[in-house]
């Protein structure tokens, strides 16, 4: 393969073949850059850095997101406050003079793209797009349409989906980009059918669209839906899609079937224009398929970016008896030679690192010496962040029998997600009443990339607890396989394929009550993981191994990207313009 693809540098007068086109709300591409705020953007990230590595012809388009998420800060007793995140995007960027623009409430809004780009392993490119509204010659109003992720009212969310969509639809030709397939992470991005159906009219209005180029777009898109949380699929009223999008638009979409429920309804936007259709686990392509039954959804399950979420110390283990893996990750798999002490001194200096940052980030003091428990992800009600606490007396007697215990919690709520945050108070306030001198607990403020991985890297245990089906894949589990840290998880999203008993971690049993699932979990603690750490270590040591032989070497995005790749991009036909494109005959 070349080492440059045949998109670099573009001529804005020259249309330049490049076929995939990615598009997500948030990508993690820097941990500098608050361009995201969850597992979405560190999976769309590590795709790309995945994407880049395999030398797959790729550009992506998000929002600059000037203003990021929020940082997250935490007062004594638990409550959750936000202040702005603004980066640095001259320091992170190329500003480029392609200028696209989109019909808003009426008002042309115009938008511009801030590159940045991503190098693989081998040198490979994959640029992204971060599409700005900050434009002088746009209204106030206008200009902070790419501000905050997440922020906002529902108006808000639309118009940075029009800009998302439809800037970024038409920024890609102003750039001489011509992509053959556009694939949307969540459907956030399904406004870029819009700009499709519009060039499939080649100058009718889309009054006149019908079957034919929707049939057209269709083979142009791939979908991803990420969750089976009904909120999580965007829903805008009807009175509200029309004010801001326009009749036209909005009258289009319907037609095509994207209203559900008398509301137009992205994720069937996305579903109706996508010839290929996933969930994100194997399970979760079942859930989904439940969910919408008129549609064929496949499964293609997540992965993490190994070089990017392996700590520092194994990356030196990896590189000393892997060292191909970085380009090949599946050679993970012969980690299973790995001496056991190589693993167990990796870890250690992993550990190092993460009470380091306990230090410095709430001053506790904890032992390297302790069996120490993990718990980090958005504090979303499913995610059950305080189930650990349904018996606390039974969490305390359990530090005296074993000799200490320490767990190490992170999360943010959104903004507006009230129960979210009543759940890290309640943490919060818990830690306090129960941590002494043998349970000891601390809840780190501002979870984000680095502390993630220091987090996932760090720990002893890392423990997942989410209420069934609702964790489509969830991620952090395999960054923590990935530098030899077993799970403790309820048996949903990756963890059902993961998940090999006292092999690569445990599962916590599937009960339809909450209590019996906890005790399903202080059980496996009290009777299995506990002992088999203190009094078992030379078979800890081979669970370790196992996490990253078995777990590692499959749940990343070099394979996932390479399965996108052959089941969605590129099928069949398709794949010989893929050759032809890598080549640089189309160019
Ligand atoms: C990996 C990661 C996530 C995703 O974690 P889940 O287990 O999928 O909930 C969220 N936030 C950050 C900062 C991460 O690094």
């Amino acid at each position: 393969m070349r080492k440059e693809s045949s998109m670099a540098a573009p001529q804005a007068s020259t249309i330049t073949r490049t076929p995939v086109a990615y598009f997500s709300m948030e990508i993690a591409i820097e941990p500098e850059m608050n361009t995201y705020s969850g597992g979405l953007g560190v999976l769309a990230g590590d795709t790309l850095r995945a994407a880049a590595d395999l030398s797959i012809p790729l550009v992506a388009v998000t929002l600059a997101h000037r203003r990021g998420y929020f940082r997250q800060l935490l007062s004594p007793e638990g409550v959750q406050t936000e202040v702005e995140q603004p980066w640095p995007t001259d320091a992170f960027t190329e500003m480029e003079p392609a200028r696209a623009t989109v019909e808003i409430e009426g008002r042309a809004v115009h938008v511009r793209a801030l590159r940045h780009d991503i190098h693989g392993v081998t040198g490979h490119i994959v640029p992204v797009y971060l599409l700005d509204t900050d434009l002088e010659e746009n209204d106030l109003r206008d200009r902070t349409l790419t501000d905050r992720l997440y922020g906002g009212d529902p108006d808000y969310r639309l118009r940075q989906e029009a800009v998302l969509g439809l800037g970024g639809a038409r920024i890609l030709l102003a750039l001489g980009l011509e992509p053959s397939v556009y694939h949307m992470n969540e459907g956030h991005a399904a406004l870029l059918t819009v700009a499709l159906v519009g060039r499939a009219l080649a100058g009718r209005t889309l009054a006149q669209a019908g079957n034919a180029e929707f049939g057209r777009v269709r083979e142009q898109c791939v979908f991803t839906t990420h969750t089976p949380v009904p909120a999580g699929h965007d829903r805008f009223g009807m009175e509200q899609a029309c004010r801001i999008l326009g009749h036209d638009t909005v009258g289009m979409l319907e037609r095509a079937g994207g209203c559900h429920e008398g509301l137009l309804n992205m994720t069937y936007v996305a579903l109706r224009f996508s010839r290929f259709v996933n969930g994100v686990a194997m399970q979760h392509g079942i859930v989904s398929q439940q969910m919408f039954p008129g549609y064929h959804i496949d499964a293609i399950t997540n992965g993490v970016h190994a070089a990017t979420w392996a700590s520092e110390p194994f990356l030196a283990v990896f590189d000393r008896h892997v060292p191909r893996w970085r380009r090949d990750n599946v050679t993970l798999r012969y980690a299973i030679d790995i001496p056991e002490s190589e693993i167990i001194e990796a870890h250690r200096a992993a550990k190092q690192l993460l009470l380091d940052a306990v230090v410095d980030g709430c001053g506790e003091q904890l032992s390297l010496d302790v069996f120490t428990i993990g718990f980090a992800r958005r504090a979303a009600t499913y995610k059950r962040m305080d189930l650990l606490f349904t018996d606390s007396a039974r969490l305390v007697a359990m530090a005296k029998k074993f000799g200490g215990l320490q767990v190490v919690y992170a999360g943010k709520a959104h903004p507006a997600d009230e129960p979210g945050k009543a759940k890290i108070k309640r943490v919060i306030e818990l830690a306090h009443q129960l941590s002494d001198g043998l349970l000891r607990i601390v809840y780190l403020e501002n979870y984000e990339w680095k502390l993630g991985g220091l987090l996932t890297a760090g720990v002893d245990l890392w423990l997942n607890t989410p209420k069934r089906p609702y964790e489509a894949s969830g991620t952090s589990g395999m960054k923590a396989a990935l530098n030899g840290v077993p799970s403790l998880s309820i048996l949903d999203g990756w963890w059902i394929e993961g998940w090999i008993e006292g092999v690569t971690g445990w599962a916590i049993e599937d009960r339809d009550e909450e209590g019996a699932e906890a005790d399903s979990l202080y059980t496996q603690l009290e009777d299995v993981i506990l002992p088999l750490f203190h009094t078992q270590p030379e078979l800890w040591r081979r669970v370790m191994r196992s996490a990253i032989a078995l777990n590692g070497s499959f749940f990343n995005t070099q394979r996932m990207v390479e399965q996108y790749t052959l089941n969605a991009y590129f099928p069949q036909a398709a794949e010989t313009e893929y050759i032809a494109a890598e080549s640089g005959v189309l160019a």
